[in-house]
């Protein structure tokens, strides 16, 4: 099945009671046993739910995985993920990463003894000197946030299999509609559903998709221990987002180059970062491992100021600022005073996170309309 059949029909039956296409919001707490023991495979919401289940088996199929566990947040998938790991154990990440991830590793997984070590995987074969025996885990995030780096899931895969550590793609920037990583050799998927999989800014849900039975036994358990499941509500929301995934990405990313092109020959910008250019350091292997370059786009101004952005800012129209990603609308948002504001700025400067860097989410309205608003935006600051 190709991936626009898959995003309407895989993992989706008839509800078996009363043939409804859409799957049903299953909200209850419990199921009703004839004794004890005896039930049809649902005991107790936390355990198992049918709506989150099709999202599951959705999701699964998405990314070529035989697995996906779901959670109330991204950031709750990626607390489970991490739970595999023991006290003493040791994580590799991308050091360009989105911001709420970073936290969980250095504020609360620091405190129980697992360390996490921030390097640019640019070039992949530099990990080699980054891995010890304490190396459990790579976890990689391409397209980077805000910079829009691209890292080469193949190249790091094979390079953690060499030294039986396990990989975490962060699939949330590109959605599997542009790149599968399970494909490329990754033992882990993560989402945040928040963004394209939902893709209407009204739900917040994560997930995890593997490929082993082994692994997906492990996160279920410490799901079903830990609690923290999505609700039927949300997982409907995201089925049903699910069911335009291509047709929606397809169209942010049409919209992400025109967008990309404008603002790379505009007076008042200076560098653009977009990774369809010929001229981004990683655009081969973005053409590689992407069907396409994203939706989103990264820019500063010549006027390198926080005043200056915040012009821009306040004068789109289209453009809302606010945090996220991934919507049907599009939105601005400033990293250096939002998202990256906990990092220093001589940190921020050396991967060009400058003051007056500006990220667009594209969204799917008339390019036209967005085109002009940028126009308006910057000619009048
Ligand atoms: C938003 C986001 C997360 C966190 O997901 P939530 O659903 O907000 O918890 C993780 N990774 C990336 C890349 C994100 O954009």
């Amino acid at each position: 099945m190709k991936i626009g059949t898959k995003v309407i029909h895989a993992g989706i039956e008839p509800d078996p009671s009363t043939g409804a296409i859409m799957t049903p919001i299953y909200q209850t707490s419990t199921y009703v046993q004839a004794e004890p023991g005896k039930h049809k495979g649902y005991e107790y919401a936390r355990t198992q739910n049918p709506t989150r289940n099709a999202l599951e088996k959705n999701l699964a199929a998405l990314e070529n995985g035989t697995n996906a566990i779901c959670f109330g947040s991204g950031l709750a998938a990626m607390d489970a993920i991490l739970k595999l790991l023991n006290p003493g154990d040791e994580i590799i990440s991308t050091n360009d990463l989105y911001g709420g991830s970073y936290r969980l590793m250095t504020k609360i997984y620091a405190r129980y003894g697992i360390k996490s070590h921030f390097v640019s995987m640019n070039d992949p074969s530099s990990l080699k000197k980054h891995i010890n025996e304490n190396t459990k885990l790579i976890w990689i995030e391409t397209p980077t946030n805000p910079m829009l780096n691209i890292v080469d899931i193949t190249k790091v895969c094979k390079i953690a299999k060499q030294h039986n550590v396990l990989t975490c793609v962060d699939n949330t920037f590109a959605s599997p509609y542009l790149q599968t990583p399970l494909d490329m050799g990754a033992d882990l998927v993560l989402h945040s559903a928040t963004k394209y999989l939902g893709g209407h800014s009204d739900v917040v849900l994560g997930a995890v998709v593997v490929k082993s039975d082994e692994l997906a036994e492990k996160l279920h358990f410490i799901q079903n221990a830990s609690g923290a499941i999505p609700g039927p509500q949300d997982c409907f929301l995201i089925l049903r987002g699910i069911k335009t995934l291509h047709i929606r990405v397809e169209r942010a990313c049409k919209n992400a180059k025109q967008v990309a092109k404008f603002l790379q020959t505009h007076p008042k910008t200076k560098n653009v970062y977009y990774p369809g250019f010929k001229t981004h350091p990683n655009h081969k292997i973005a053409k590689k491992q992407m069907r396409d370059f994203g939706g989103m786009v990264s820019f500063d101004l010549q006027d390198d100021s926080f005043k200056m952005a915040k012009k821009v800012l306040s004068n789109t129209k289209y453009f809302s600022l606010a945090e996220s990603l991934g919507g049907v609308e599009s939105l601005i948002g400033h990293p250096a005073s939002m998202t990256h504001a906990s990092i220093p700025k001589a940190e921020r400067l050396k991967v060009g996170l400058t003051d007056s860097l500006i990220r667009l989410s594209v969204g799917i309205e008339d390019i036209d309309d967005l085109l002009e608003d940028l126009e308006q935006a910057l000619t009048n600051i």
